[in-house]
């Protein structure tokens, strides 16, 4: 390779220099960013990142983007916290949360995902940028884009929770509302990507957005003093935020940045919407498309993109894949809110309910080192809530008044606690 990077079809292999496609035309494959390792060798080091912003270009060496790029959007370096009081629900040791749903600017892992995809979309030239969306996306878009002076199509199902609609189009998008669900989206999307020879993010500019993902797995690596853990439970909906942390550790390993050990990967999807985690239960990389039915709706994706690529991630690494119901969702937002301090949207629910449900299952042992991956934030989908929290009337200003309360209050909470057995399943 004489370039740092490229373009290369992931199953022929066939090199496509750097331009916005993502598809082979020879075998209709995916295309991939491939980099040069050994001229990544002597820049990505620990000491070189150690020197680098407090933000996900710190590992800009390993990105798709030009040395001479300057980044409008430190997205990014979010917390890896020690759960132990989750842990101890769910009957683990060793637990920790990488916390994406405080990743900046909107408050999910897509803000890293956008801005590599939008750095391409500068460089080749696109005036107007947009994607197809369950949501989280089109937030990231949206906000990026007015921050770079992009015009912006953003294009969802028109079922989208309230509060995501509402973050795409303060920024100045304008949002296309899709009788459909995504996959409906996404194929008009790529209609139009032709058509107007605009960058999508998640269509043309696919394999460059991916490489975006990757960022979460240096971090956690970074995080836990340049180890790797034993485990990692990713929310999969297209399949490619969980095969990117296992590219990124894969390079960490090549680089000799951290020691060579196995990590096994479990993917999380809702029952709902679960055409990865039912290939991988029948042991196949083979995807049969769903018709979406879930409140998870930024994981509602029925054909997904990357996943064959997931489910073989998956099942060579020796993990595991499952999925959980709507019901379950609510109660893991609750328990992880109450047990850590983190209001997770509805696919972190997902997340935490699969953990829970592969140390009751016994696929993760407790003492293993395992981190699991919340990737969006619970105040844009507070509609999941609807009712489950009882409004007590007004009290007046006074002490016995709230004597009172206090004693209604008590009475009254006899609370449940789910317990591990909850998701036995
Ligand atoms: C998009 C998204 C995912 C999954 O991403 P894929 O790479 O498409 O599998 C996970 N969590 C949230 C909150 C998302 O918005
Ligand atoms: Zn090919």
């Amino acid at each position: 390779m004489t370039i740092a990077y490229e373009l290369r079809c992931r199953e022929c292999g066939k090199a496509y220099g750097l331009q916005p496609l993502s598809i082979c035309d020879e075998c209709f494959s995916p295309l991939e960013v491939v980099f040069d390792l050994e001229y990544a060798r002597t820049r990505f080091t620990r000491e070189a990142i150690s020197q680098g912003p407090l933000n996900m270009w710190r590992y800009r060496a390993l990105l798709p983007v030009a040395d001479s790029y300057e980044p409008q959007t430190p997205a990014g370096l979010t917390p890896l916290l020690k759960a132990p009081r989750l842990a101890e629900r769910i009957g683990a040791r060793n637990l920790y949360i990488k916390n994406d749903a405080v990743c900046m600017p909107t408050l999910s892992f897509k803000d890293r995902v956008v801005a590599v995809a939008l750095a391409n979309a500068q460089a080749f030239g696109f005036d107007t940028v947009g994607c197809s969306s369950t949501g989280n996306l089109a937030n990231a878009v949206a906000a990026q884009a007015a921050r770079l002076g992009l015009k912006t199509f953003i294009l969802v199902p028109a079922d989208l929770e309230p509060a995501k609609i509402l973050n795409t189009q303060v920024y100045g998008a304008t949002l296309v509302r899709v009788e459909g669900n995504y996959d409906h989206v996404n194929r008009l999307c790529s209609q139009i990507a032709d058509r107007y020879h605009w960058g999508f993010v998640n269509v043309n500019l696919r394999p460059y957005y991916a490489e975006g993902s990757k960022t979460v797995g240096y971090e956690i690596a970074e995080q836990l003093g340049w180890r790797l853990p034993d485990n990692i439970v990713c929310p999969m909906a297209g399949g490619s935020l969980i095969t990117k942390i296992r590219k990124a550790f894969s390079e960490l390993i090549a680089l000799g940045l951290v020691e060579d050990k196995p990590v096994r990967f479990f993917g999380a999807q809702a029952t709902g919407c679960s055409p990865i985690s039912t290939a991988v239960k029948n042991g196949t990389d083979v995807i049969e498309p769903q018709r979406p039915n879930t409140i998870a709706r930024s994981l509602a994706i029925g054909n997904p993109a990357d996943g064959p690529y997931a489910s073989r991630a998956i099942r060579a690494s020796g993990g595991w894949a499952e999925d959980v119901s709507d019901v379950e969702i609510v109660s893991a937002i609750q328990e992880l809110a109450e047990t850590e301090g983190i209001f997770t949207e509805t696919a972190g629910g997902v997340t935490t309910a699969v953990t829970a449900r592969l140390y009751a299952h016994g696929r993760i042992q407790p003492d293993e080192l395992t981190v699991t991956c919340v990737t969006g934030n619970g105040l844009k989908t507070t509609d999941c809530l609807q009712g489950a929290y009882e409004q007590h009337r007004a009290i007046r200003p006074r002490l016995t008044d709230f004597e009172n309360f206090v004693e209604e209050h008590n009475a009254a909470s006899q609370g449940f606690t789910l317990a591990q057995e909850s998701y036995v399943r």
